[in-house]
């Protein structure tokens, strides 16, 4: 591991999702920030992301990004990409990173990364269904297409002792479970009951994560009726019924990960 190598960790930049939320930041939408064996990556960098990644106490550099991951094109996903690849790169002065996006976030009628700006980065890569992708110390797959509008991925990372699958915006369906089963689950649960869109709601979760049966699961990305729901009940509610530990992700926090490894 480099020297100074942050601890294996997430720190959630924003953990709010869909129209209302977003519009008026009542959570804010800064994506994830992930540490893995020293490598620094980012998550579905949405509106803020910056502002929030500068402004943490955790002393999130931009400049330190070895990689940028967007699961889909949406705006709360990929709002301040671009700027994230200014920053990164401080203005393409110094050229690094990597941009992992699936294929309509980069090309056809609307791409949402500037062309101007991919050849400040080392790469740029375009996600498939079942695709295995390398960025510094971190593997990861994208293990199944959502059913979400548009081309979506969720990922899942290894290291050695240690997995975390984030299970990015979806319609549910039982197979998912078996794609992100991992040592800790990052799942985006925008509902509270059950709704016509292209989302998971509370239940849904629950049904996840007692099949997955992660060392933890994290709720994050919530809309308007899972935050009047109040997300840390329904993680209490979802960890009492499952017998796993189930935490709701709040803006700035911070959870570490080496007690969540697979230490067999
Ligand atoms: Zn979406």
């Amino acid at each position: 591991m480099a020297q100074n190598a942050r601890p294996d960790g997430i720190v959630f930049l924003g953990t709010g999702g869909a129209r209302i939320v977003v519009a008026r930041q009542l959570r804010s939408s800064g994506g994830i920030w992930l540490s893995l064996a020293g490598t620094e990556l980012l998550l579905d960098p949405g509106p803020g992301s910056l502002v929030k990644m500068t402004g943490s106490r955790f002393h999130l550099d931009p400049s330190r990004l070895s990689g940028v991951l967007l699961s889909h094109r949406h705006l709360d996903h990929s709002g301040d990409v671009n700027n994230i690849i200014e920053a990164i790169t401080f203005g393409g002065t110094r050229p690094h990173g990597m941009l992992f996006a699936p294929d309509d976030a980069l090309e056809g009628e609307d791409p949402v990364v500037f062309r101007y700006l991919r050849g400040f980065l080392d790469k740029v890569v375009r996600l498939e269904e079942g695709g295995e992708y390398r960025v510094g110390n971190v593997v990861f797959t994208c293990p199944v297409r959502h059913r979400h509008r548009g081309e979506v991925y969720g990922f899942r990372f290894a290291v050695p002792g240690l997995s975390v699958s984030y299970v990015a915006d979806t319609a549910f369906f039982a197979e998912l479970a078996d794609f992100y089963r991992a040592d800790v689950a990052i799942i985006n649960v925008v509902r509270h009951q059950a709704s016509e869109l292209d989302h998971l709601h509370s239940f849904e979760a629950e049904e996840l994560i007692g099949r997955m049966r992660p060392r933890l699961a994290v709720l994050t990305h919530f809309g308007m009726t899972m935050l009047k729901a109040k997300p840390w009940l329904v993680a209490r509610e979802i960890s009492n019924r499952t017998g796993i530990k189930v935490i709701a992700a709040s803006d700035g926090r911070r959870i570490l990960l080496e007690e969540y490894r697979d230490a067999s």
